[in-house]
């Protein structure tokens, strides 16, 4: 018998995929420079060069071994790469066996929140987030715990965490820079959450996982991005190149369960057996290959940054009020109405695709992505002046 659960997923697509289909037959039907699509996630700069040079460096090799399994948890001299990478950048000493390759940061979070959870426990996250956490969380047989960031700042609202915190809470999950919002958490604002969860730990007595999804690390426009398992011990890093390198159709990642984790041993070979179950083993061999030769490669953020501008003082000039994002690629524009969905769904009328923010988990906003071109965003204006005139008009 088909599995209820699974058969719902299947079959309603996410918010943002279901805008993002709608975009692809609208631009087919009326012309691709028609629709102006801000519902997806994808990186609108190439992928560095040098990715391309390592791919077709690679593919001279002997292509039996090239293309032949790994192993689980990634090819170890890719892991001592990536291990030492770690190292550098962060002042810490990360070691390959707390390194698992991971196809995408999707699969380094479903793994993640499976090796360090028991079905009935509780797993915290700052609202708005992800949608597809919700989905991982449930599939582990957990609940989620949604606490809603500070406004207007959308940084962590420690004192709501520590609300929440209650004798179920295995594990919090937290993404800086931010998608949707753009906010990046100060330092200040992760060490409160540390000095929460450290006291948390003490009284209830069991192990509380800070769950670090970080796709957006290299994507930033000046702010510090404090590395969270200097500021908390018991941190599992879920990173991702989709966004930093431009590749998220390659699906490659990585999840470092931190070495200054008490637990740090035992939990890296959990998130292996996580891996495992969930079929998530051996990550492109190809792309883990070819990432060991980039490692170090800088994200290009400028085409993101000049976006940035363009998008906020357009929208300001014309009464829009928004988060201003220190990092990502997304802007968090308030509805012109309550409703998000129908906002969302006029907007669709003057060709704007934005994303209501009830998926989320919060109402009254919309997310409008700008990883697109310059021009999408510069020909779009007109559209959301007609839009915001038609709500004056009200
Ligand atoms: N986490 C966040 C916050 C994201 O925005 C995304 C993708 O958009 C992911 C995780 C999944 O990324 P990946 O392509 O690495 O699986």
């Amino acid at each position: 018998m088909i599995n209820e659960a699974m058969y719902t997923l299947g079959d309603e697509p996410s918010a943002i995929r279901e805008l993002f289909a709608y975009g692809l037959a609208r631009k087919a039907e009326i012309g691709e420079d028609a629709v102006f699509d801000f519902s997806i996630g994808n990186p609108s700069v190439p992928a560095p060069a040098a990715v391309k040079e390592a791919i077709l460096e690679l593919m001279e090799q002997d292509p039996v071994a090239l293309h032949g399994y790994s192993p689980a948890s990634g090819d170890p001299q890719v892991k001592q790469v990536i291990a030492d990478s770690i190292s550098r950048k962060f002042g810490v000493h990360a070691t390959p066996a707390h390194l698992y390759l991971t196809a995408g940061a999707a699969a380094g979070l479903a793994s993640s929140i499976a090796a360090v959870t028991h079905p009935g426990d509780e797993v915290i996250v700052i609202s708005p987030y992800f949608p597809e956490y919700k989905t991982w969380i449930e599939a582990a047989g957990c609940n989620i715990v949604e606490v809603p960031a500070q406004v207007p700042s959308f940084q962590i609202d420690v004192e709501a965490v520590t609300a929440a915190i209650t004798d179920k809470t295995a594990a919090v999950i937290i993404n800086s820079p931010n998608n949707p919002v753009g906010a990046v958490y100060t330092r200040q604002n992760l060490e409160g959450l540390a000095a929460v969860l450290l006291a948390a730990e003490k009284r209830l007595e069991h192990p509380i996982y800070l769950i670090s999804d970080e796709p957006y690390r290299e994507i930033t426009y000046g702010a510090e991005v404090p590395y969270v398992p200097g500021i908390y011990p018991r941190t599992i890093v879920c990173y991702s190149y989709s966004k930093s390198l431009s590749l998220p159709g390659e699906r490659i990642g990585y999840i470092y369960a931190s070495d200054t984790m008490p637990d740090g041993d035992q939990v890296a070979v959990a998130v292996a057996g996580a891996g495992r179950a969930l079929g998530y083993v051996c990550a492109p061999v190809l792309q883990q290959k070819a990432i060991a030769k980039v490692v170090d490669e800088p994200s290009d953020v400028a085409a993101y940054a000049e976006n940035r501008a363009l998008l906020t003082e357009g929208l300001s000039a014309l009464g829009y009020e928004y988060v201003q994002p220190d990092g990502a690629f997304y802007l968090w524009v308030k509805a012109l109405e309550e409703d998000a969905q129908a906002f969302s769904d006029r907007a669709k009328e003057y060709e704007l695709l934005l994303v209501p923010s009830d998926s989320f988990g919060c109402s009254g906003w919309v997310r409008i992505s700008y990883c697109v071109s310059a021009d999408t965003i510069k020909n779009a204006m007109p559209a959301f002046a007609a839009l915001m005139e038609s709500y004056k008009k009200e």
